[in-house]
């Protein structure tokens, strides 16, 4: 018989060549016996660590009693114990939830909401944003061409403001927060209305298109803006949730609260769980039965879900993404000066970008480079940006400070054979 891998559809570009075998921690070890450090923990998912024991056990508990109940259909435990959950660590204002399986599947929630709860059918997005691949999030999306080519048109009445990356526009950050806000204002007055724009949607971090963290007086700015208006200001949450930034979520960092926020990832460790939480009187606005779907809130993932956000409390991960955060900006600041291509260190938590520099792909190749040398060493990292140019450092938050600096080690030695 041919390989079955010939047969799974090359749209997915595949990173290595491992088939897997099983997972612990941070660590994935591959069918051939070798073991890797999994620092991209999945696309930012395996928050508590690969199978963390607990999660696996309410997982096969859960199994045991039912594996589907659907929400219309059914009330079920491990979704009212995740709701109560959830309501001890989202604002208060924030006390309405919604549902589905996949990071895209929620946003386009949150939009479908948006546009309900204002009448109105315009969106923003900021340059860079990456929310996803359906039809609609693919629409939101300007981290790369490469999500949307060949799948135009593009849903329409969604309108881009620049992201306050000061790195890329070469500026003082005053300088290019002042410059995102005016020209936010600015669009609001030349191409969608307040009167037809329901909502701003944003990353807390932004992800794909960089990791890079947008400074608390650009995202108040944002919210005053929103306020003005009676536009609503949607936090993506999706990779940055959950403890990832040091905060259980990134918009803590920046004294705000969005009026609808987006999270999946490290919800549920693995499990395919997203959701949408709101206020009471915005979800009330959206009329029953025009949203919906057959697998959302899934008992199982909400087990899992609840599992994982009790394993982050007992084991205190939050806190530790924030200290082991620190300890991995500091060390790879102290690296930088060595390397002439590294460009920018920067992140929140242990959601930390390494942008390269330099010829005329801007470092793309180097980061590659390094890439690969650190998967030659058993060290799995992705890279992210519009250029391919950045390396991102995303490991499980239950990492320690000796893989920590293990991995650091591999990271500088690879950056060496990259003649970085
Ligand atoms: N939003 C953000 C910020 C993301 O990083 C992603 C995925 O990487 C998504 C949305 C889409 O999530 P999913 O791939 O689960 O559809």
């Amino acid at each position: 018989m041919s390989d079955p891998k010939d047969h799974l559809s090359p749209v997915w570009k595949h990173y290595t060549n491992i088939v897997i075998d099983h997972a612990e921690g941070i660590y994935v070890y591959g069918k051939d016996g070798q073991r890797w450090v999994d620092f991209t923990s999945g696309i930012g998912v395996t928050n508590t660590g690969h199978c963390h024991p607990k999660v696996v056990e309410a997982i096969r508990e859960q199994a045991g009693k039912v594996l589907h109940a659907q929400a219309n259909i059914y009330y079920h435990e491990p979704m009212l114990a995740l709701v109560e959950q959830l309501q001890q660590i989202v604002p208060s204002s924030l006390d309405t939830y919604f549902f589905s399986n996949s990071g895209a599947e929620a946003v386009e929630a949150s939009i479908k909401l948006a546009r309900h709860a204002t009448r109105r059918p315009s969106v923003i997005v900021f340059n860079g944003s990456f929310h996803g691949r359906t039809v609609g999030t693919m629409s939101l999306t300007t981290s790369s061409t490469i999500y949307r080519t060949g799948y135009q048109p593009l849903m329409p009445g969604v309108f881009v403001a620049p992201f306050p990356y000061a790195y890329y526009y070469g500026w003082d950050e005053d300088t290019t927060i002042d410059f995102c806000l005016r020209e936010l204002r600015h669009l609001l007055a030349t191409q969608t209305a307040p009167k037809e724009t329901a909502a701003m949607i944003i990353e807390s971090v932004l992800g794909e298109g960089g990791y890079v963290p947008p400074p608390a007086r650009f995202m108040q700015g944002l919210r005053e803006i929103c306020d003005e208006h009676g536009i609503l200001l949607i936090s993506d949450e999706v990779q940055s949730g959950f403890g990832r930034t040091g905060k259980m979520f990134g918009f803590e960092h920046v004294d705000i609260v969005p009026d609808i926020m987006v999270m999946a990832k490290g919800l549920a460790s693995g499990m395919p769980l997203s959701g949408i939480v709101s206020r009471r009187e915005l979800m009330d606005q959206w009329e029953p039965g025009t949203h919906g779907g057959t697998y959302g809130g899934n008992a199982i993932a909400c087990a899992a879900g609840v599992a994982t956000l009790k394993v982050m409390k007992e084991e205190k991960l939050v806190e530790n993404s924030a200290q082991m955060g620190d300890r991995l900006m500091s060390a790879l600041e102290e690296i930088m000066p060595r390397y002439k291509t590294i460009g920018d260190v920067r992140g929140r938590g242990l959601m930390v970008g390494i942008e390269f520099k330099g010829g005329e792909d801007k470092g793309k190749s180097t980061a590659v480079a390094v890439q690969k040398a650190c998967m030659d060493q058993n060290l799995l990292l992705l890279t992210c940006g519009p250029y391919g140019n950045v390396i991102r450092w995303i490991p499980p938050l239950v990492v320690n400070e000796g893989q920590l600096d293990e991995s650091l080690q591999v990271f500088e030695k690879a950056l060496q054979k990259a003649n970085a």
